[in-house]
């Protein structure tokens, strides 16, 4: 991601809380200056020296003192937190925030609080969002977060701030559209206790889902069961299926009002013909034959229809990767498909990284290259805009 944010620490939080969000901001390729309190008391400077935030940072630490209008004029985003509430509203009084209201870049506010529900503080001459320039937002609280022999305090938990800092940054070109996505793998139950499944664990369906929405769609995730969480945003809704047939239902309810669909979903094939409702028993047997019959094809069936949004169809194959895949973009009416290889070392299930080739009917492939699975849907996400009717 790209992207230069001022973050402005405060207070013992800047020790176990302040210098993480720098790291984790680097490994997303965010370019982090902080500009840290520094007054007598327990400022930042007091728990994490300038020379220290510098060397995490990557770049030359400022006091906040020393910032100016220009200083504020050539970030992005400003990350002012974790910040007491008391220096909170001193930088509401001070020359820092006529610089940044003149500099007009975001704020993205992150305030501690010592226990649940306590109020936010009052700030003189208005409200927050009257204060900050436009496309400010607030993170008040959150879970406990261990500040040593000090205590600990409720702060927002680092993965939301990172979603709120993607989001906030990222462009918004798929504003306006909305956009189902379904994920994972389904589950087709035998009896009480077991069931048929493969080993998708959805990682490449909710990145689509997550790069959807911070990009500004309005993002619909179908998903069976996984274990990851599913991103808050705040247009992002999930339905959590388990079986073929209800995702199946859940795509048949929704896809009217979509402009895209991506299916990114592994869905059983086949299902038991008879679930028993109570467990199998092994008695004495030696073998045991389960008829199966076909699940509903949901991409099939999405691509059969004659007004139907634009389609995007995933492929998982481990032979003949382009020729399959070349036979399922046709015979399943896709607009685009992306192929992969899951023999491939870095590819397919399970695995952060994936590579990824995008096939369409009137169009040579595009290989993309082998990446993060968020770096992939991101590409691919660009690749479908490029194509899509009306954008
Ligand atoms: O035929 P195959 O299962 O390899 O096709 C993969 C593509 O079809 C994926 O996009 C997958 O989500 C979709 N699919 C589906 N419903 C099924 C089987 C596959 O939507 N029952």
């Amino acid at each position: 991601m790209a992207g230069r944010i001022l973050l402005i620490p405060d207070g013992p939080a800047s020790l176990l809380y302040a210098t993480e969000l720098v790291e984790k901001l680097r490994q997303k390729r965010y370019s982090v200056q902080v500009a840290p309190t520094a007054y007598d008391g327990p400022s930042a400077t007091a728990f994490v020296s300038e020379l220290a935030w510098a060397t995490l940072s990557g770049h030359p630490c400022r006091p906040i003192e020393a910032l100016d209008e220009a200083a504020f004029r050539e970030q992005d985003l400003i990350l002012l937190g974790p910040v007491s509430p008391r220096v909170f509203s001193i930088f509401c009084q001070g020359k820092a925030l006529s610089y940044l209201q003149a500099a007009g870049r975001p704020v993205l506010a992150l305030l501690p609080q010592l226990c649940q529900g306590e109020p936010a503080p009052a700030l003189e001459g208005g409200t927050f969002s009257q204060l900050m320039p436009p496309g400010s937002s607030l993170l008040a609280g959150g879970v406990p977060h261990s500040l040593g022999a000090l205590g600990s305090l409720l702060l927002p938990p680092l993965e939301e701030v990172l979603s709120q800092v993607d989001c906030l940054l990222s462009s918004r070109d798929y504003a306006g559209k909305k956009v189902l996505i379904t994920a994972g793998p389904t589950a087709e139950d035998l009896d009480p206790v077991r069931f048929l499944t493969n080993r998708s664990t959805g990682k490449m369906g909710f990145a689509l889902a997550r790069d959807a929405a911070l990009r500004g769609a309005q993002v619909l995730l179908v998903h069976g069961p996984v274990a990851l969480t599913v991103p808050r945003l705040p247009n992002l809704t999930a339905i959590s299926v388990r079986s073929a047939t209800q995702m199946h239902q859940a795509v048949m309810d929704h896809w009217q009002e979509q402009d895209l669909a991506i299916l990114a979903a592994a869905v059983a094939d086949f299902q038991p013909l008879h679930c028993a409702e109570t467990k199998i028993k092994k008695g004495e047997a030696q073998e045991l034959s389960l008829p199966l019959k076909r699940t509903p094809d949901i991409l099939a069936t999405l691509g059969a229809l004659p007004r139907r949004p634009f389609l995007v169809g995933f492929a998982a194959e481990s032979d003949d990767v382009e020729a399959n895949a070349q036979l399922k973009l046709r015979k399943k009416h896709c607009d685009l498909l992306c192929a992969n290889d899951v023999r491939q070392p870095g590819c397919g299930f399970a695995v952060d990284t994936n590579q990824v080739t995008i096939l369409a009917p009137d169009a040579p492939p595009l290989a993309l290259p082998l990446k993060s699975k968020d770096e992939v849907a991101h590409a691919i996400l660009s690749e479908i805009l490029r194509r899509i009717p009306n954008s």
